[in-house]
């Protein structure tokens, strides 16, 4: 029987090596004490702003949450433009605290978020990690729900405000 350790670090190595890429992995409170400037660590973070290249992980336990921070590795090695990477590393303290505050506004409607999100889903298909297909499948629902509230919401106040501005000049 493998250990629960073991299982994992054999998964890390699996996903890196199929996407080539082969970023430092940060684990507890070294990750923690990494993620500070980017607001506080949930799971896991891709950290990358200042050129870190760094994957960091709250445990060793989610193989889904490894392969979502992985991907984004992956994202700013081979896809940087389409996935947008080029944001200034040297930003004000003001403009990096609106950057993240927008980030989070934004995060479900995010394609590095949603690829990073599909790419661990498949690699739990693929390798029949169930509890952790699980997790991921549940991620891309919560995802899914979170853009089409947020659009009815949207699209319920613009029709709100077009009401009042039509009844104000009638
Ligand atoms: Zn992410």
């Amino acid at each position: 029987m493998v250990s629960d350790t073991l299982f994992f670090e054999a998964h890390l190595d699996n996903v890196a090596y199929d996407l080539a890429v082969s970023p430092p992995v940060l684990y507890g409170e070294e990750a923690k004490q990494a993620a500070k400037k980017y607001g506080s660590l949930d799971h896991g973070a891709y950290l990358w702003k200042n050129n870190e290249n760094t994957v960091a992980l709250k445990n060793k336990d989610s193989i889904s949450t490894a392969a979502h921070e992985l991907r984004h590795a992956w994202q700013h090695k081979y896809e940087h433009t389409r996935f947008n990477y080029n944001l200034s590393a040297k930003q004000s303290r003001f403009r990096a605290f609106f950057s993240r505050k927008i980030y989070q506004a934004t995060y479900f409607f995010n394609r590095k978020e949603i690829d990073a999100d599909n790419f661990a889903a498949d690699y739990c298909r693929r390798n029949q990690l169930s509890y952790d297909l699980r997790k991921a499948k549940e991620r891309i629902l919560i995802s899914k729900i979170s853009r089409i509230s947020i659009s009815i919401g949207l699209i319920y106040m613009l029709s709100s405000i077009a009401y009042l501005i039509n009844v104000s000049i009638t």
